[in-house]
């Protein structure tokens, strides 16, 4: 008998969420907040522009910087992007610490400990990004 009852809870609890951004997006007009023909790389919700001159997703409550490239916009979620990128590179990094314990043939530890030096180059990368 409950089976039919929780995906409609879980229906309800998803629309009560997208009521609330809503309503965050309807708070954010009134405060002067201009919605822009954009959309976040993070979520597909339309972006924000706050009086203050800051691009704004009100779904994910970041802040989200566009680069002008020549006439390109490239938008760039830099905070979701570079902390999910971030996580992904730990993720790997602690797999082929893993694989590297029980490798014994040099051949296949050499390829490992040249991914691995990789990774952890591009993990320096992206926390030098996040640290602006
Ligand atoms: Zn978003």
């Amino acid at each position: 008998m409950n089976a039919g009852v929780r995906p409609e809870g879980e229906k309800e609890a998803r629309r009560s969420r997208e009521a609330a951004v809503l309503r965050r997006m309807a708070d954010m007009l009134k405060q002067g907040a201009v919605m822009l023909n954009l959309q976040c790389p993070a979520c597909s919700s339309p972006l924000f522009r706050l009086r203050s001159g800051e691009i704004w997703c009100v779904k994910c409550q970041k802040r989200v910087v566009i680069v002008r490239e020549g006439e390109d916009i490239t938008i760039a979620a830099s905070d979701v992007l570079l902390t999910s990128l971030e996580q992904t590179l730990l993720r790997k990094l602690s797999e082929i610490d893993q694989m590297i314990k029980v490798e014994e043939d040099p051949a296949r530890l050499r390829e490992l400990s040249s991914l691995l030096s990789g990774l952890l180059d591009n993990l320096e990368k992206v926390r030098r990004m996040t640290r602006r």
